[in-house]
């Protein structure tokens, strides 16, 4: 079997016919097969519906057709994506038994572009968590550092990157759990700008900090899935007509002369010695490259997490509603219609879940709205203008993904705080709307992976990923 497929090369061995699109999709499967069961990265498959896309594939390449961007690419899509005819879960006991009647956006415009979607994948459950052990459906581990998580919420879908059951994966991210998985996982990972892909099919948690963007084990594959799914679709309105660039070829432009950032809040206390030695010899590298680095200030950071925690949890109070028992999903019948409700719920969330219900609740309650909620506008407001006057001067700014390496499975499952606080560094630009990637830099004692964030202006991806790149083709993952 070929081993680290890439878009590229796919691209290739399916024009040259060294292999057909259905033999690569058998070749996932049996991959699939052989590890997931201890990876555990994989919910549900759907091999009829890939089988017949690559069955598409080959009857173009055998007519001699052009070929579109991802054709016959085994991509992977996390749980929280709605697939049609393909169970749908979110890794909620609530949603055990939900098939979508329709495609999200990003996924069907993933098949238009050729590519084979294979299967569902496990995250914490409602994407609320950093780890995936969340999940009402186990927990998964992190191939390339075994016994530890593979972060989340997306963790399955880096996981099945990672461990080579898929070519690339779709995750979504509202406080981090694109990159830092990612960077768990010793893969690239981004998330555009919000608005940049349509969150159409996207099963909501916190609508104004919830994107759907890509894993892929090089940067030019992320460029090559984040230009596929990105644009305006007239089914969600907060997607954007700012037009998409093409990713792949700005990746060719020159970093050198790139204003970096390095803001000083982002190495304070709390961060792991052996994250910051790597980040630090993370960005030397780009020195080496000719950007030209300097320290900024983010006056703003100390107050994300709190700020993200009330808005996020907000939004999921009033966005997880919908699960009552009566529309669709679990229902648990009981004497009255409001104690339906409760048994409903009670059986259908789990504890992270229902803590953020409660949470959320209580901060849009009367009397406590302004208090909370609306403070917490305020707040967000400050922390964008932070970053709004930060690339006034800069083109880039560059963090460590997460503080911590990752950790050791059920070592932080009974303090949710701690896990809370790991998020620091993903949250700021989730509030503030901006692009930002995860790159490997690295890995502590030739182990952990670690990640370096790098974050651009709104709509900025295509100087995002182009750094991220450079960076890579430098040797990143090895600083
Ligand atoms: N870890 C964060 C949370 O628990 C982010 C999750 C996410 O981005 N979906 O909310």
């Amino acid at each position: 079997m070929t081993t680290n497929w890439t878009i590229g090369g796919v691209r290739e061995a399916i024009a040259g016919k060294k292999v057909s699109a259905r033999e690569l999709t058998e070749e996932h499967y049996k991959r699939i097969g052989e590890k997931n069961r201890e990876v555990n990265a994989f919910l549900t498959l759907c091999e009829e519906r890939a089988y017949a896309q690559a069955d598409k594939i080959d009857a173009a390449v055998a007519k001699g057709e052009k070929l579109p961007e991802l054709a016959g690419v085994p991509i992977a899509v996390k749980d929280t994506i709605s697939t049609r005819g393909v169970r749908t879960t979110c890794s909620s006991k609530i949603l055990e038994n939900f098939v979508p009647p329709y495609d999200a956006t990003a996924v069907s415009r993933l098949e238009t572009a050729g590519a084979v979607i294979l299967g569902k994948t496990n995250c914490d459950e409602f994407a609320m968590g950093s780890s995936t052990e969340n999940s009402a459906y186990g927990v998964t581990q992190n191939p390339a550092a075994p016994g530890c998580v593979p972060g989340g919420s997306s963790g399955g879908s880096a996981a099945a990157v990672a461990a080579e059951m898929a070519v690339a994966s779709l995750g979504t991210d509202t406080g981090g759990s694109i990159r830092q998985p990612g960077a768990f996982c010793g893969i690239p990972a981004m998330m555009g700008s919000y608005g940049r892909v349509s969150r159409y099919g996207l099963i909501a948690f916190a609508s104004s900090l919830d994107r759907i963007g890509p894993f892929a084990r090089k940067v030019e594959d992320v460029a090559a899935v984040l230009k596929v799914m990105a644009g305006r679709d007239p089914n969600d309105s907060t997607s954007t007509t700012a037009p998409v660039e093409d990713y792949s070829s700005e990746l060719k432009k020159p970093v050198k002369g790139m204003r970096i950032g390095i803001p000083r809040e982002y190495f304070g206390q709390g961060m792991d010695a052996g994250v910051r030695a790597k980040i630090e010899a993370g960005i030397d590298l780009l020195g080496k490259l000719g950007c030209e680095t300097r320290e900024i200030r983010m006056p703003h950071t100390d107050y994300a997490i709190a700020t993200y925690y009330i808005i996020a949890t907000a939004e999921a109070s009033s966005n997880l509603a919908r699960y009552d028992g009566v529309r669709y999903g679990l229902r648990v019948e009981n004497d009255t219609l409001v104690s339906t409700y409760r048994k409903t719920r009670g059986a259908g969330f789990g504890a992270e879940v229902k803590r953020r219900i409660v949470l959320g609740t209580y901060v849009l309650s009367a009397g406590y709205y302004d208090a909370y909620y609306l403070k917490g506008q305020k707040v967000r407001a400050l922390i964008a203008q932070d970053f709004r006057e930060a690339f006034q001067k800069v083109d880039a700014i560059v963090t460590p993904t997460s503080p911590v390496p990752p950790f050791k499975l059920g070592e932080r499952t009974n303090d949710p705080l701690q896990m809370y606080l790991a998020d620091i560094y993903t949250v700021t630009g989730s509030l503030a709307g901006l692009p930002g990637i995860s790159v490997p830099c690295g890995k502590i004692a030739g182990k952990l992976p670690v990640g370096l964030q790098i974050f651009g202006p709104a709509f900025g991806e295509a100087q995002v990923l182009r750094l991220a790149h450079a960076f890579e083709l430098a040797g990143g993952a090895t600083v």
